[in-house]
């Protein structure tokens, strides 16, 4: 199946119509506009001429059936299709450096060969990835722009090829939307943007019935994590930390002073974003530091 970027959600709601209904085993090939809602594609576009009401637009929702609150959506990322240019800007009051800057400033990027070329001489290796990822929240709306228990904006560059999420579903067909692609970005995503493109999504949805878990958690062939996003990434830190220990306690042969320890000796703490409204950090657990074992068997 195919789901074109033709319509649109700005926020995580229960209340979304969904644009197309998926079974539990279905692959979905997803079309997605950039952050910028396509808006910033030409040298030479302004960023003085953007209509920042479009911004962060997501494809969806979708209604995966017989998905259940109480249940966990698993979704496989299997490949992402990027468009042959992205955009990247910087400038004055945007990110960590918007202090030091002067205007604003718009730089398309040209994508070949698996390298986005950021000058003549300076090719970057690709990394494919999703910005904002999630399903309905429990309460209230949450705009595309903000992360949190449901996914959303995290900007976290491990959402790429091979990843799998898990998100706790709080409504009947989780509503599930993506966009906010990126060709590549770095750890932090300091100075607001990462290299916005429109991009193609191959999905597989699968439903873990009866299960819970609070935050996203993503894992891949190499690594389980658990991603968490708070008003600070101090509080963000603590949040994934705790909640990779309640992951992994009476799970794996080790008591928990000693996975404790692991976390200590092996873990790493790595910040996805520190420029959205909530800050996103994840926790990062090699698996074959926990027995070999996958998300499903921490479960
Ligand atoms: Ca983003």
């Amino acid at each position: 199946m195919k789901i074109e970027a033709k319509s649109f959600v700005y926020s995580f709601s229960k209340n979304h119509k969904p644009i197309a209904h998926v079974k539990a085993g279905d692959t979905v090939d997803i079309d997605a506009l950039d952050a910028f809602a396509n808006q910033l594609r030409n040298e030479g576009d302004k960023i003085d001429s953007l209509d920042w009401d479009k911004v962060n637009a997501a494809t969806g929702p979708i209604f995966i059936e017989g998905a259940e609150d109480g249940d966990i959506l698993k979704v496989k990322i299997n490949k992402i299709t990027l468009d042959n240019k992205g955009t990247v800007l910087a400038g004055e009051n945007f990110g960590l450096l918007g202090h030091l800057l002067k205007g604003s400033h718009v730089k398309i990027v040209h994508i070949k060969d698996g390298f986005a070329e950021f000058s003549d001489s300076l090719k970057l290796p690709l990394n494919p990835m999703i910005g904002v990822i999630g399903v309905a929240p429990e309460g209230e709306d949450i705009n595309t722009g903000t992360p949190g228990k449901h996914g959303g904006n995290m900007d976290n560059l491990m959402v790429n090829e091979g990843a799998v999420l898990y998100f706790q579903v709080k409504t009947s067909g989780a509503l599930f939307s993506l966009g906010d692609i990126h060709a590549v970005m770095g750890d932090g995503e300091i100075g607001v943007s990462g290299l916005e493109i429109p991009a193609t999504v191959n999905v597989t949805f699968d439903i873990i019935k009866n299960k819970k878990i609070e935050h996203p958690i993503l894992e891949n062939e190499e690594f389980v994590t658990v991603i968490a996003s708070a008003l600070t990434s101090d509080e963000a830190a603590e949040i994934a930390v705790e909640e990779m220990f309640k992951l992994l306690s009476g799970k794996i042969s080790l008591s928990d002073p000693e996975i404790a320890m692991l976390m200590s000796l092996v873990g790493q703490l790595q910040i996805c974003q520190m420029v959205d409204p909530l800050k996103t950090v994840r926790f990062v657990m090699r698996k074959e530091h926990l027995n070999g074992l996958g998300v499903l068997e921490l479960l």
